[in-house]
């Protein structure tokens, strides 16, 4: 058997002692007779499964005791959609800054509830930066400010959490939760779908101030009410077991890895070591990002000839480097390092990137 090193935005690499495990754990788990997958959700398995990953993310993340964790189904985009209908009146204002594709995506989903409020844009330049906080234009009576913690798509990562005063900052941390400290305290609400950084796809996380579910919000079935959610322990319905289980020992793993202080470390080095093939490339690769923004988790790259791409994505798959495609809106390379990532595969990719050079150079 060998794997490759694999730079999937996500889903996306697990790391090999979490597969090992629920590899051991597939068909008996831990003297059931069983799989997980194959218990029921209220059996004393899943829920000590279930207390168990939440507990681990409380430590890992810091989240404190005055935010609600919810495990969610349906994905990060759900989560975008819910947040207007669990916290916004019909109509209200919210306020989105869009710094690439997947806060375009937050705007859309939230359209149909409330009175959607473009507060800043780097649209204008490609997304290849983040206006500047004193440029935003901010809504009296907004119920939120919406925005895109980490830009997967396009690279583009906030370095700061920002002040927007009394408003809740709402933010989607899909593809950087857990890849360094994060002061929960400064946000309303946090999501994140699993499969970047916290394990499989099929199930998000919610990390959302108790007082703001008080919130009316506007008439939605019981399903995508996040305070009936929370009253059911996650389980209004059954819930994704086998993806939470997955989440749970990825959560452990990186606190027995040190925890996010240590990722932040290896995420900052990772990143070097990739910006630093391609800066020092003499313009064979190129990354337009600003960089005072520039994402340690998903690093866009294009090559300076684009008939080039097929044999860099060929040979680099040949070399053990595998899902480096860039995504279809930007095209050219994407390499998504996110916690599973070890610093080894940025390595290999680095010298990968020079060898591929000096023979098409
Ligand atoms: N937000 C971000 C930042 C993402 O990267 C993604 C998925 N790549 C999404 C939202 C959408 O997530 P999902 O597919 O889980 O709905």
């Amino acid at each position: 058997m060998s794997r490759a090193f694999n730079f999937s935005p996500g889903p996306a690499a697990l790391p090999e002692p979490v597969l090992e495990q629920a590899q051991r754990e597939m068909l008996d788990f831990r003297g059931a007779g069983a799989s997980i997958v194959e218990l029921s959700h209220r059996g004393p398995e899943f829920l000590e499964v279930a207390e168990a990953a939440e507990r681990d993310l409380r430590t890992l993340v810091g989240i404190p005791d005055d935010y609600a964790v919810l495990f969610t189904a349906g994905g990060a985009t759900t989560q975008q959609a819910l947040m207007a209908l669990n916290f916004a009146d019909p109509g209200q204002p919210a306020d989105y800054v869009v710094t690439g594709h997947w806060g375009q995506t937050a705007l859309k989903q939230a359209a149909p509830w409330v009175d959607l409020r473009i507060a800043a844009s780097s649209e204008g330049d490609g997304f290849r930066s983040i206006p500047p906080r004193d440029t935003w234009q901010l809504t009296d009576g907004a119920a939120y400010v919406h925005i895109t913690a980490n830009e997967t798509i396009h690279g583009v990562e906030f370095r700061d959490t920002p002040d927007v005063g009394d408003v809740p900052l709402f933010a989607d941390f899909s593809s950087s939760i857990a890849s360094g400290p994060l002061d929960v305290s400064r946000y309303g609400m946090i999501y994140a779908g699993a499969q970047k950084n916290l394990g499989p796809v099929g199930i998000s996380v919610v990390i959302v101030r108790r007082d703001l579910l008080e919130r009316a919000g506007q008439p939605r079935a019981e399903i995508f009410d996040f305070r009936s959610q929370l009253a059911a322990g996650s389980m209004l319905n059954t819930p994704p077991t086998w993806n939470w289980y997955l989440l749970g020992l990825t959560v452990k793993w990186m606190l027995d890895e040190g925890g996010v202080e240590e990722f932040a470390r290896r995420s900052e080095h990772k990143a070097k070591l990739l910006y630093a093939a391609i800066d020092g490339s003499g313009g064979f690769y190129r990354n337009d990002v600003d960089p005072a923004v520039r994402s340690r988790m998903n690093v866009p790259f294009f090559l300076h000839d684009d008939g080039l791409d097929g044999p860099f994505l060929a040979e680099a798959k040949e070399a053990g480097l595998i899902s480096l495609k860039g995504h279809r809106v930007l095209g050219g390379m994407r390499a998504s390092i996110y916690n599973a990532m070890p610093v080894e595969g940025v390595q290999a990719l680095a010298a990968f990137m020079r060898d591929f050079q000096q023979r098409h150079g």
